[in-house]
């Protein structure tokens, strides 16, 4: 059975290359599931979990946005900061999620700082769901 070569990689190096049967996405467009042979595609990604099926398991890869990069026997995902479950300090994470939960609620007036406070919030949220699956 065909396969896909899968990199996740981060401006502090690589996080993932392995082979896989399937990738699913969470795209600003929508899910995406990605099988070998598919057209070429580059798309932007949500905070989100990356799902890497291989012989009927599923890795996951907490993304803090990025690209996808798509071709036929290959995905490439770049992204600002990526871990596997086990990389994830949840503790870090909840203090994260606590102090954009504090600044969303006294930076109402600052668009700025309430969407950065809001990623922020989404990326603790990502990480502590990821974790725990
Ligand atoms: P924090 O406020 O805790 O730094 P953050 O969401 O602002 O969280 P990022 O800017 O997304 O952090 O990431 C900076 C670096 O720290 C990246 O290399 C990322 O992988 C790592 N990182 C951030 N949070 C965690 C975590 N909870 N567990 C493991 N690594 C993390």
């Amino acid at each position: 059975m065909k396969t896909l070569t899968v990199s996740v990689v981060t401006p502090d190096g690589p996080v993932l290359e392995d082979s896989y049967d399937m990738v699913s996405v969470r795209a600003e467009s929508g899910e995406l599931g990605i099988l070998p042979g598919h057209i070429p595609l580059v798309a932007p990604l949500t905070i989100s979990a990356v799902r890497l099926k291989k012989e009927g398991n599923t890795d996951l890869v907490a993304v803090s946005g990025g690209f996808l990069e798509v071709r036929p026997d290959k995905v490439t995902i770049l992204a600002q900061a990526a871990e596997k479950p086990s990389e994830i300090d949840v503790d870090r994470a909840k203090s994260a999620k606590q102090r954009a939960e504090q600044r969303l609620n006294v930076t109402k007036s600052d668009e700025v700082d309430f969407n950065r406070a809001k990623l922020a919030l989404n990326r603790a949220i990502n990480r502590i769901d990821i974790a725990d699956q």
